[in-house]
């Protein structure tokens, strides 16, 4: 007696399960397609970084697949684990109060007078009433009323809004997205050469603590080879006169500091500055130089080929970034004590017109006094 009402109720709890668990494994499903979405967007900025960082590429690689996998056990685990009878019941109870205690109470007391005939403190005539009662009330429920989908509403609503970006720089960037999938799968393509090689001479040398070491250094991989391919010093330079950039060279014992070639360099790879004790002083970024040649010309030193360009890369004056071509003392004007000009080029003024008597006043005032004096008289 009382049976048929206890397997309904018991089905009627079994589709509850059913139902949550399935609404369970829609909301991961979107959850997962929504991390996979962003990191793919990710992508895109990963590959811009990955010039300055080498390793963004592997970092990447591992919070995506350790994310996707987590989020994907996550909802297996919830998808997997059994909705209890009772904790549905409850929940049940919660949405419904009008069902207050009678689908709990249902569902212990029945499997007791079904075992006992009559068991102590509970009347078995109301128990068969209590799940008859509760039979008819819940037929009147349906399942999906009781679980709620705003969440995969809101999460279907977020992806679709994602989607439309992400979808737009996949039609506009093919190709990018075909490196994104490069770098997830993979992930140590382009690293850097992780060899290194230390030959020590002669073997079995030991050191000094606070001694000097000297360490002597050869690319492998990639750039070893371009360098092979184009003859490529064994510092990594590389002339070519496709090159984008330039080496600039200067002769120290010819140069007079004049700050001539500086004056015409369109991008401050030449920069002419005054320095802290006030001589002049004449610098090169490696890096700024487009081989553009205009700087040679402009040298009046050119007779003595003080200045030179070639369109080349050189690894080691890349790395070591703007260097001091010339530094010179200047002239110091005999009456405010300003600076006149570089030493070197007052001195190259003193030979070229050395012998000329008529120019003797004239050389007096270029190199003794500075452009305010000389306008004083
Ligand atoms: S080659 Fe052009 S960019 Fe390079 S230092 Fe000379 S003037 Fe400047
Ligand atoms: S390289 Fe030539 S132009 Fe440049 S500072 Fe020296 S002398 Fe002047």
């Amino acid at each position: 007696m009382g049976l048929e009402d206890y397997q309904e109720l018991r089905a009627f709890l079994a589709r509850f399960g059913r139902r949550v668990k399935l609404l369970k494994g829609i909301e991961g499903l979107i959850l997962i397609l929504l991390c996979a979405l962003l990191l793919f967007a990710l992508g895109f900025a990963i590959q811009e970084l990955q010039p300055l960082f080498p390793y963004a590429a592997l970092f990447y690689s591992i919070v995506t697949a350790g994310l996707l996998s987590a989020i994907l056990s996550w909802t297996l685990l919830r998808g997997l684990r059994k909705v209890r009878e009772e904790t549905a019941a409850l929940y049940i109870e919660k949405k419904c109060p009008h069902l207050k205690n009678n689908l709990i109470n249902s569902l212990q007391l029945y499997p007791q007078i079904a075992i006992e005939r009559q068991p102590a403190g509970v009347s078995q005539s109301m128990v068969l009433a209590l799940l008859s009662a509760t039979r008819k009330q819940i037929r009147e429920i349906p399942v999906a009323a009781l679980t709620n989908s705003r969440r995969i509403q809101t999460q279907t609503r977020l992806f679709s809004f994602l989607l439309i970006p992400v979808a737009a720089a996949v039609f506009l960037h093919p190709t990018s997205a075909g490196k994104t999938f490069k770098l997830i799968l993979h992930p140590f393509a382009d690293m850097p050469s992780a060899h290194v090689a230390l030959d020590v001479h002669p073997k079995g040398t030991r050191l000094l603590r606070g001694s000097t070491l000297a360490v002597t250094a050869a690319t492998t991989g990639a750039v070893a080879a371009l360098s092979e391919r184009h003859r490529a010093g064994s510092d990594g330079s590389l002339v070519h006169s496709g090159s984008p950039l330039g080496i600039v060279s200067l002769r120290e014992e010819t140069c007079t500091d004049c700050g001539a070639c500086t004056a015409v360099c369109p991008t401050e790879a030449l920069r002419y500055e005054e320095g802290a004790g006030g001589e002049a002083v004449v610098s090169f970024e490696a890096a700024q130089c487009i081989a553009c040649g205009n700087c040679v010309p402009a040298c009046p030193e050119g007779a003595f080929e003080t200045l030179g360009v070639r369109a080349g890369v050189e690894l080691a004056a890349l790395a070591t970034g703007r260097i001091v071509l010339k530094r010179a003392a200047s002239a110091r004007c005999r009456r405010c004590g300003a600076a006149i000009a570089p030493e070197a080029m007052l001195s190259r003024i003193r030979t070229l017109l050395e012998g000329e008597e008529a120019s003797a006043p004239l050389l007096a005032t270029l190199t003794e006094l500075c452009s305010d004096c000389r306008a004083l008289g």
